[in-house]
C-alpha cells in the first residue's frame, strides 16, 4: 500500500469513521449514553498522552535534520500557547455532553442555527488540522501515522456525539445534522491531502509539525477532557477514570511499540 493510500484510509477513520461511531451511539438510550460518555472521555485522555509523549515527541527529537532540542520542544510550547488562543476564539472548543454551555451559552435567547453553525466552523477547522496532523506522522513513519489516527479517532467520538447534540438543540433536523456533521469530518482528509502533498520535499519541517501534534493532543487532553473529569469525584468514578486512562496508554503503547518494532 502507498503513503497516499494509509493516509487517506486513516485519515477517513479518523474522520468519517467517528462520525458514523458518534450517530450509531446517538440510538443508544440517553441515560445509557451519559453513564457511558465519561469513559469514552477519559479513554481518549489517555490515548491522546500516549500518542503524545509515547509516539510524537520521540520521533520530532529524533527527526532527521533536528540538530538543537530546544527548538522541538519550543515548538511545542508555542503550539500550547497557540492552541490557548485558538480556544479563545473558539474555534478549538470541544463538546462532550449533551449540554454544553461553551457552544450554547444562552439557549433561550438562540432562535437560530447559530450555535450549530458556529460548532460546525469549529469542527471543521479543527478535523482540518487533524488531518495535516496524521499526514505529517504517516510521513515520518507508517507506524506513527497509525497511532496518530488512533488517537485522533479515540477524541473525536465523544466530541462529534456532543456536537450532534448541539446541532439537535439548535434546530437542526436528524437528517441535516449528520450530513453536516460528516461534510465537517470530510475536513480530515481534506487537511491529510493538502498536508501530504505541501509537506512533500520539505520533510525537514516535518518533526516541528509533530511537535505541534503533540502540544495539540496534550492541550485537548489537559485542558478540554480533563476538567470535565474533575466533574466527577466520586472515589469510584476516580478509579474508573484512572483505569481507563491507563487503559488508552495501554493501546497507544502496545500499538506503536508492535509496528514500532516491525
Ligand atoms: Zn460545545
Ligand atoms: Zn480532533
Ligand atoms: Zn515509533
Amino acid at each position: 500500500m502507498n503513503l497516499l493510500t494509509w493516509i487517506i484510509l486513516f485519515s477517513l477513520l479518523g474522520g468519517v469513521l467517528s462520525v458514523l461511531a458518534a450517530s450509531a451511539f446517538l440510538l443508544v438510550p440517553e441515560a445509557l449514553r451519559s453513564r457511558a460518555m465519561p469513559h469514552l472521555v477519559s479513554f481518549a485522555v489517555g490515548a491522546l498522552l500516549g500518542a503524545a509523549f509515547l509516539g510524537l515527541l520521540p520521533h520530532a527529537l529524533a527527526g532527521p535534520g533536528v540538530t538543537d532540542f530546544h527548538n522541538i520542544t519550543l515548538a511545542v510550547l508555542l503550539g500550547l500557547l497557540g492552541f490557548f488562543v485558538l480556544e479563545k476564539l473558539v474555534l478549538w472548543r470541544h463538546c462532550h455532553s449533551d449540554h454544553c454551555e461553551a457552544h450554547v451559552p444562552e439557549p433561550k435567547h438562540d432562535h437560530g442555527h447559530a450555535a450549530g453553525t458556529l460548532i460546525l466552523i469549529g469542527d471543521g477547522i479543527h478535523n482540518f488540522v487533524d488531518g495535516v496532523l496524521i499526514a505529517a506522522a504517516f510521513m515520518t513513519d507508517i507506524h506513527l501515522g497509525v497511532v496518530t489516527s488512533l488517537a485522533v479517532a479515540a477524541h473525536e467520538i465523544p466530541q462529534e456525539v456532543g456536537d450532534f447534540a448541539v446541532l439537535l438543540h439548535s434546530g437542526f433536523s436528524r437528517r441535516k445534522a449528520f450530513l453536516y456533521n460528516m461534510l465537517a469530518s470530510l475536513t480530515t482528509v481534506l487537511g491529510a491531502l493538502l498536508g501530504y502533498f505541501s509537506l512533500a520535499g520539505v520533510e525537514p519541517i516535518l518533526p516541528y509539525v509533530l511537535a505541534v501534534a503533540a502540544s495539540s493532543f496534550i492541550y485537548i487532553a489537559v485542558a478540554d477532557l480533563i476538567p470535565g473529569l474533575h466533574k466527577r469525584l466520586q472515589p469510584i468514578a476516580t478509579f474508573q477514570q484512572a483505569v481507563l486512562i491507563a487503559a488508552g496508554v495501554m493501546v497507544i503503547y502496545v500499538v506503536h511499540s508492535t509496528l514500532h518494532s516491525q
